[in-house]
C-alpha cells in the first residue's frame, strides 16, 4: 500500500532502525520505545491487522513468527524474556493499520491491563 507508513519501512522509504530482515519480514527499533528493547515485526505484505493477516494468509503469521524465533533466539532475548503484543482496531491503541507485532524486553515488565 503506497500511503502506509510500515510499507515505507520495510521498502526503505523512510529511515528505521533495522534489526532483523529475511524475504518476507523486518524487524526495527519502535519509534517511542515503551520497554529497554522494544521491537516491531512485520511482513512485507500489507494487511490491516492479524486478523485480516490469517484470513489473507495464515502462512504470514507463520513466517513473522519464525523471524521473532531466530531473532530472539540469536541474540539472547529469548533467555532474557520477551512480551509479544498486538493491537487490533483502534478502541484497543492501533495507531498504524499495518499488522505489527510489538517485542518488549531487556527489563522486569509490569502487568498489562486497561
Ligand atoms: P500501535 O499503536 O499501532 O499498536 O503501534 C504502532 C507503533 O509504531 C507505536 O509503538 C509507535 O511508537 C510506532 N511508530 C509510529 N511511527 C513510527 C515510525 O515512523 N517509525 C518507527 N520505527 N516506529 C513508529
Ligand atoms: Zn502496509
Amino acid at each position: 500500500m503506497t500511503d502506509c507508513l510500515f510499507c515505507k519501512v520495510y521498502k526503505k522509504e523512510i529511515d528505521a532502525e533495522i534489526v532483523y530482515e529475511d524475504g518476507n519480514v523486518i524487524g526495527f527499533k519502535d519509534i517511542n520505545p515503551q520497554a529497554k528493547t522494544h521491537l516491531l515485526f512485520i511482513h512485507k505484505t500489507h494487511s490491516e491487522n492479524i486478523n485480516q493477516m490469517v484470513r489473507i494468509s495464515s502462512s504470514q503469521l507463520n513466517q513473522v513468527f519464525s523471524g521473532i524465533e531466530k531473532y530472539t533466539n540469536e541474540n539472547g532475548i529469548e533467555d532474557n524474556g520477551f512480551r509479544l503484543v498486538t493491537n487490533v482496531g483502534a478502541s484497543a491503541g492501533q495507531s498504524v493499520f499495518h499488522t505489527h507485532i510489538h517485542l518488549l524486553s531487556g527489563e522486569r515488565l509490569g502487568r498489562f491491563g486497561s
